[in-house]
């Protein structure tokens, strides 16, 4: 709230009254403050520093098409293991996932982990049975790149190219993926805010990379009970600040099985445009992430639960 002058001509005070008998009687009428009125003056709009991801100045929200499926019209779901472990584990997993319902199949080749000493990820033979898993289902897949060397190798099998969280402000990794215009899953980095998590989106954007998505994961907070904390306000935030798809993972922004079906939920009700959900056929035998990953029944049994719920307008945000 604040206050403005309102100018009067009324000179209903005493001092503009003693002025106005002391003034010659031809002279113009004296114009004086009367009261001050308090009216609500809305805050000036700065222009947000994330000019293209912005929904100030691209108000529709964005439909990013990958492998054939659209991002941003309705709930997608993407679900896999954490790490590719063999042929037979990413085609079984891609087999009950797609029968489950699941629009894309995840599952790392590269991966990005906290130890040098934990599996790493098997690489381009991954890769290869990723590809092999998509001629079966007709799944488009979703996997990391870690580096710019990997760049052409990854694009050549993944349908969306995912940055992750370790990666977000990785800005070479950015502009390079910019330039193969492939759609990119943005993770949000464990520690970062909003603000960066949209700058990074605009590194792809202005690099002439309009197919972004986000993927918030849960950040870092006091909390050690969850592995992260899973953000759901700025979901909705990110909603209305940016034209982008927001996908949720339930998966890393817990570290727990058991609440990733209360994640989901909470991230359908808030307004995410999809979830990426870690699956596992044995996930207490899973070579990364397995205490997060649900088993394939649980996983059937959660998107059958949040497919049954009335569809969300995409224009809503
Ligand atoms: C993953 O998706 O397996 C992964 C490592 O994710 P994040 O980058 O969110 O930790
Ligand atoms: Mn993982």
């Amino acid at each position: 709230m604040s206050t403005r002058p309102m100018i009067s001509r009324s000179d209903r005070s005493g001092a503009s009254r003693r002025a106005a008998s002391a003034a010659p009687r031809s002279a113009a009428p004296v114009r004086c403050i009367a009261r001050a009125i308090p009216v609500d003056v809305p805050p000036a709009q700065p222009a947000p520093p994330f000019r293209l991801a912005s929904r100030q100045f691209h108000p529709e929200s964005t439909v990013v098409r990958a492998g054939g499926v659209s991002i941003g019209a309705g709930l997608v779901v993407i679900a896999g293991p954490c790490s590719v472990e063999s042929r037979r584990q990413i085609l079984e997993t891609a087999r009950r996932v797609k029968a489950a319902g699941a629009n894309m199949l995840r599952g790392g080749a590269y991966k990005p982990r906290t130890s040098p000493y934990d599996f790493q990820g098997l690489g381009a033979k991954a890769l290869a049975w990723l590809a092999e898993a998509r001629e079966e289902t007709g799944l488009p897949i979703v996997t990391e790149v870690l580096s710019q060397e990997d760049v052409e190798r990854v694009a050549e099998v993944a349908d969306l190219i995912q940055v992750g969280a370790r990666n977000m402000q990785n800005t070479a990794l950015l502009r390079k993926l910019a330039r193969t215009k492939k759609p990119v899953l943005l993770k949000r980095g464990a520690s970062a805010t909003i603000a960066e998590w949209l700058l990074a989106a605009e590194y792809l954007l202005a690099g002439g990379n309009p197919n972004v998505v986000l993927c918030e994961r849960g950040i870092r907070t006091f909390e050690t009970a969850t592995r992260n904390t899973l953000d759901l306000a700025g979901v909705a935030l990110v909603k209305q600040l940016s034209h982008l798809p927001v996908l949720v993972d339930p998966s890393h922004a817990t570290g727990l099985s058991a609440l990733v079906p209360a994640a989901s939920r909470a991230a359908v009700a808030v307004g995410a445009d999809g979830l990426l959900i870690e699956v596992h056929r044995r996930p207490a035998e899973a070579w990364s992430d397995g205490a997060q990953s649900l088993d394939p029944t649980a996983f059937a049994a959660l998107l059958a639960e949040v497919r049954a719920w009335p569809q969300r307008s995409n224009a809503r945000v």
